[in-house]
């Protein structure tokens, strides 16, 4: 199953979703986008009950792009591949293909139900930009990283992990 993003649009800042996800990202969160897929993954299949009810968060890096977005956000709809078109840019390709194993360094994806270590990524990954790019996510079949260590889990299949908000929060 390929699975592409279509379009990203921005959750207006008076809607309770924004609200509950500022609270999330302690107060934080300067915009959120929803990410539509060309294809219905979660919700309209018999699959439904292995998705977990959880959010994850996989924090990552981004060109700069980020700035651009936080201007007036709530009025832009942007094609998913015009995030920003940097070829580079971890952001941007998660955007176009959801998480594809052969874009990462290691054997899964890795993410987290809490937000320290997602954070930390993301700050690392984003060199000296302002704002970090923290993608909200469903995940099944997931797997401890570590039994007894840090709460980071990882899915092996690009099929097991669907972000469905780009949060752009501050750095602290
Ligand atoms: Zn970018």
């Amino acid at each position: 199953m390929s699975v592409k993003g279509a379009h990203v649009e921005p959750v207006r800042i008076s809607t309770l979703e924004f609200q509950i996800y500022d609270i999330v990202f302690s107060k934080q969160l300067v915009a959120l986008y929803q990410i539509s897929y060309t294809e219905t993954v979660v919700g309209s299949h018999a699959d439904e009950a292995q998705w977990h009810k959880e959010a994850f968060f996989h924090g990552t890096g981004h060109c700069g792009c980020l700035q651009a977005r936080i201007t007036n956000p709530e009025n832009h709809m942007v094609l998913a591949h015009q995030w920003c078109g940097s070829m580079r840019c971890a952001t941007q390709g998660i955007l176009n293909h959801g998480h594809l194993r052969t874009m990462c360094a290691s054997n899964g994806h890795f993410f987290s139900p809490s937000l320290t270590i997602p954070r930390e990524f993301a700050a690392k990954k984003s060199g000296v930009h302002q704002h970090l790019p923290i993608f909200i996510c469903r995940a099944r079949n997931i797997t401890r990283h570590k039994p007894g260590g840090d709460d980071v889990y990882y899915v092996a299949n690009d099929q097991d992990i669907l972000p469905f908000y780009l949060a752009i929060v501050r750095r602290k």
